[in-house]
């Protein structure tokens, strides 16, 4: 049985970047769904028990989407922190970003084009590329998660419309660039070791 995430934040605490209302739909609506919805798929099967990342990587169709969307979701809304201006990376994550990518503007902008070219519903990913040790942006359709594809996912934008229509209307763009003054960079450089 999988359960729905606490925040270790209050629900007004992300405003207003991402709103308590909108916190409340997509948390305590949407996640919850895809968790019900898990665990009445999985009752039974051999996928009862095993980690939602075990099962993202050997499922598909209706089990592989709840389970996806609950693994992306757990890794969202677990790397903010309240908004803060001139909010940066730090440590070992600001040594990569600048070293792959120049500097922490051409990252957000190469990262703003992966988010506002991907058709439909998805995610933008940041991940690391263990074996070469490097970062790569990725762009997951609809519950997709790098780690099928062997990469460590580290950061995440959810680019579904739930998760940005209540604060920014149709304006995928202005909610992606607001994010960054909510990253937790310190968790951030925690799922890169
Ligand atoms: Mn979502």
């Amino acid at each position: 049985m999988f359960e729905l995430i606490t925040l270790p934040y209050a629900p007004d605490a992300l405003a207003p970047v991402i709103s308590a209302e909108t916190i409340a739909y997509h948390h305590g609506k949407h996640l919850q769904t895809y968790v019900n919805n898990l665990n009445v798929a999985i009752a039974g099967t051999p996928f009862d028990g095993k980690s939602l990342e075990e099962i993202v990587c050997t499922s598909e169709g209706g089990i592989f989407n709840n389970a996806g969307q609950i693994l992306n979701h757990n890794m969202y809304f677990l790397q903010f922190h309240g908004p803060r201006e001139n909010n940066k990376p730090i440590g070992r994550i600001a040594e990569m970003i600048n070293g792959q990518f120049g500097d922490f503007e051409t990252f957000k902008q190469e990262f703003a084009a992966k988010g506002a070219s991907l058709f439909g519903s998805g995610w933008v990913w940041l991940a690391l590329d263990k074996k070469e040790d490097k970062l790569v942006i990725t762009q997951e359709g609809n519950a997709g998660n790098p780690v099928t594809k062997g990469l460590k996912p580290v950061l995440t934008f959810d680019v579904w419309e739930h998760a940005y229509y209540i604060d920014y209307r149709n304006a995928r763009p202005a909610y992606m660039n607001a994010m960054w003054q909510i990253i937790n960079w310190d968790e951030v450089n925690e799922r890169i070791r």
